[in-house]
């Protein structure tokens, strides 16, 4: 079946809509990092547009009608934004979902240590990484140290120009020969991925006029002594966010490349950035719900953590979030019940958005060429995912697949079907599955990413826009 390349169809119109999204996505993936940052950057954007927490609306007494915009987060790390639409919730929904945690390296509960003159911060990786695309590039740590009092300090460092970097070293390549015999998963292992953070000892303050030679004796004692590179560390730490060592035990700090969303390509048709996986679904779900007014269902933008390790805990998709939510939601509209609450999830459909593997002409073994997602040919969706034999898939109804097509040839939305590679070549999965356990009508959909889960990955523009154009679409019709 033939698929038209979308950059085709553009009028100038739509091509300056495009540039104007793809720049205020590239400003989303500049402060949102985290998880968190993206809860943060989206209840910014939403209180911007209107909308107010559930809970302040719950706090007032107020009841909820046609057009009111509210927002409901859960520890920071998961935000979910409704519109009120014209029929009972009873009647179901129309939800985007997309997730905001990306693949990374997390700092562990004991982390500081010195080794020859030289501190690191031990690591612990999240999500399915290439262990050895993370070294020698320059990262930044960004996250929450929470003190025993309950204080929340905010960390974020290695963005602004002026701030240092850390890095996790390689060896050199004259050193390399039984390295380079390795398998690539063990070129760089778990164990190895330490974040050099310091090498300079630890030297007590003293002016110059009262330093004896003694003292000159003690300093030179000191800087010798065991883990002083370590204690300088924590002198900065101390100085600079008034926290010490045992704070680590409760904080969470991630470690992300230290580099900027760009433009790509000399033809500027694509962008290069870290955490496009998911974020790329994310925010345009979220300038979807943002473009439209009040509709005859309930609009829903679920922005969800932990997918890409299960969709486990509190914040991701498997917790009851969501489910309670859209309670307090009926309950705070005068609509709640059991039985409207169940029927207002199994009558919902959804878009349940993730990244698909572009196909890449330098690894074309990898993909089938008829059924593999496409830079430039629009909004992809999956009708099942999985892997060996799709286990682990959601599958989507041909009723509703059908349906889909149709909303969107109504919209002149660019869309195209595809299959995370080859049979049995690899696979994965998102969070359709999940939502799809209340009997909801859910596909998969997403944009083409080249790159997924390397530090630093690429979409093309087009289907940036049209996955926005897509979204808006079913919002509106579906
Ligand atoms: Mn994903
Ligand atoms: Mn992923």
């Amino acid at each position: 079946m033939k698929k038209d390349n979308a950059w085709n169809s553009y009028s100038e119109e739509q091509l300056t809509e495009l540039e104007a999204l793809a720049g205020r996505y590239r400003a989303f993936l500049n402060v949102g990092k985290t998880e968190r940052e993206c809860v943060t950057e989206t209840v910014r954007i939403a209180r911007e547009n209107g909308y107010r927490s559930l809970e302040e609306v719950r706090a007032s007494g107020e009841t909820l009608k046609t057009g009111d915009k509210v927002y409901a987060v859960n520890m920071e790390k998961m935000v979910a934004l409704f519109v009120i639409g014209e029929q009972p919730m009873e009647a179901g929904m129309r939800i985007l979902g997309a997730h905001i945690d990306s693949p990374r390296l997390d700092v562990k509960q004991d982390p500081l240590y010195e080794d020859t003159e030289m501190a690191y911060l031990d690591t612990h990786y999240y999500g399915g990484i290439k262990k050895y695309q993370w070294v020698t590039i320059p990262l930044a740590i960004h996250g929450v140290v929470v003190k025993k009092d309950g204080t929340k300090v905010q960390v974020c460092v290695g963005e602004k120009d002026e701030d240092p970097v850390v890095f996790v070293s390689d060896l050199l390549v004259h050193l390399a020969g039984e390295q380079m015999e390795k398998k690539a998963r063990l070129v760089i292992e778990g164990e190895q991925l330490d974040l050099l953070v310091g090498s300079r000892p630890y030297k007590e303050e003293k002016t110059a006029q009262s330093e004896t030679e003694k003292d000159k004796e003690a300093n030179a004692e000191q800087a010798a002594a065991k883990d002083a590179v370590k204690k300088n560390i924590l002198a900065i730490l101390k100085e600079s966010y008034d926290i010490e060592e045992e704070d680590f035990l409760s904080a969470e700090l991630e470690i992300v490349p230290a580099a900027k969303a760009r433009d790509c390509g000399l033809d500027r048709s694509m962008v290069m950035a870290y955490g496009q996986d998911d974020r790329v679904c994310a925010y345009t779900s979220l300038e979807a719900i943002l473009s439209v007014p009040a509709q005859e269902r309930t609009c829903c933008c679920l922005l969800v953590d932990k997918e890409e390790i299960g969709s486990v805990g509190a914040t991701g998709m498997q917790s009851r979030f969501f489910e309670n939510t859209v309670a307090e939601l009926m309950d705070a509209a005068g609509q709640y019940s059991e039985l409207a609450l169940r029927r207002a999830l199994s009558r919902s459909r959804m878009l349940s958005s993730d990244v698909s593997a572009a196909y890449d002409p330098l690894y074309a073994g990898c993909f089938e060429k008829k059924n593999s997602a496409y830079f430039g040919k629009g909004l992809v969706f999956n009708k099942f995912t999985g892997s060996r034999g799709k286990s682990g898939s959601n599958d989507a109804n041909a009723e509703y697949v059908a349906a889909i097509r149709a909303m969107l040839e109504k919209h002149q939305v660019a869309f195209q079907t595809a299959e995370l590679g080859k049979v049995d070549i690899g696979g994965g999965g998102t969070i359709a599955y999940i939502t799809a356990l209340y009997g909801m009508e859910v596909i998969d959909s997403g944009v083409a990413v080249l790159n997924m889960h390397a530090p630093m990955e690429v979409t093309s523009k087009a289907d940036i826009y049209e996955a926005f154009k897509g979204y808006r679409a079913f919002l509106q019709e579906a």
